[in-house]
């Protein structure tokens, strides 16, 4: 996939509840515009990455782009899952991260919810040791990463409810 890594951040948005902090993997979504602008190559399926909320520590993720049942399909979403326990939920704080490689195909899980928790355990374990890659590692310290625009501060008034940034190859 040419276009990773690939950088972007975005508000975190509520999803539809769809359970998954009921299974003890909670994932923060990104608006629209965020998943509308991804490149072409980036198709749907597993990812693994860096993450940092607003200007926090980096962690990492693993991110879920999939087609959005809510939406009959036709629409995509972007579900980041830090791989670190947060004291709270972070809903309208700025998410930037960086795609950094491919785990797997999306699958459908019709199953039992213990298989889909095993795989997305399976993903956790995979992003951890691929991110321990050094050139995988170095983008840890990516500039972009931390360097989220306060919404309140950095940002024009006007762009202020559609505060968020997409960046690539910069
Ligand atoms: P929703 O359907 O609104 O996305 P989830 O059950 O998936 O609900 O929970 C996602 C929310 O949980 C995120 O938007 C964020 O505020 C919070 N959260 C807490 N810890 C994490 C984490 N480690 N990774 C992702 N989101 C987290
Ligand atoms: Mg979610």
């Amino acid at each position: 996939m040419k276009s990773l890594p690939y950088f972007c951040r975005g508000e975190v948005i509520r999803g539809f509840g769809r359970g998954s902090k009921e299974l003890g993997i909670p994932t923060a979504n990104f608006p629209d515009l965020v998943v509308d602008t991804l490149p072409a190559d980036i198709g749907t399926g597993i990812y693994y990455g860096w993450a940092c909320v607003d200007n926090g520590d980096v962690y990492k993720m693993v991110m879920s782009i999939g087609w959005n049942p809510y939406y009959k399909n036709t629409k995509k979403s972007m579900e980041t899952h830090v791989i670190h326990t947060f004291k709270e939920d972070f809903y309208g704080e700025i998410l930037s991260v960086v795609m950094v490689g491919y785990i797997r195909p999306e699958r459908s899980y019709n199953s039992l919810a213990e298989a889909l928790i095993a795989a997305i355990n399976n993903d956790i374990e995979e992003a951890k040791a691929q991110l321990e890659v050094p050139e995988h590692l170095k983008l840890r310290d990516d500039n972009f990463l931390t360097s989220a625009p306060s919404p309140s501060s950095a940002l024009p008034p006007t762009s202020a409810s559609t505060s968020q940034t997409i960046m690539n190859g910069h």
